[in-house]
């Protein structure tokens, strides 16, 4: 397994991470199979999504925050209740086909670490198969 950090900006951040992902597949040195990128965190997620219009990033978080309000008579006590919630929804973990050492993914996806509860240290961890 390989793994690598990324410091999130904000309570809300979806942190572009084709670039570290990519090292690690170098580092393990794949060069055909399958990478599993996985969150080790309860309140951030993975996600691949488009990376040509920053737009639809900002309409996801306001999606998100419209389906899952900070505030809303929840019950654990921490306060991050809905960082909980939605980092569920975009899930801990994405799959990705790797050919000829290189990530395959379609023109316009990216991978995204989705931060909601930041900002803050953030792991990845990269296994290959
Ligand atoms: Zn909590």
């Amino acid at each position: 397994m390989n793994l690598f950090t990324v410091e999130t900006r904000s309570r809300t951040d979806f942190l572009n991470i084709d670039r570290p992902v990519a090292e690690a597949i170098q580092a393990i040195g794949l060069t055909d199979g399958i990478i599993t990128v996985f969150i080790p965190h309860t309140t951030a997620g993975v996600t691949i999504n488009e990376n040509a219009d920053p737009d639809v990033l900002a309409d996801m978080e306001q999606v998100l925050d419209r389906t899952v309000p900070w505030s809303d008579g929840y019950r654990h006590s921490e306060g991050n209740t809905a960082a909980h919630v939605k980092a569920s929804m975009m899930g801990s973990s994405v799959q990705v086909i790797v050919e000829n050492g290189q990530l395959q993914l379609g023109t316009w996806q990216s991978l995204f670490l989705c931060e909601f509860d930041g900002p803050r240290t953030r792991q990845v961890w990269v296994k290959g198969i």
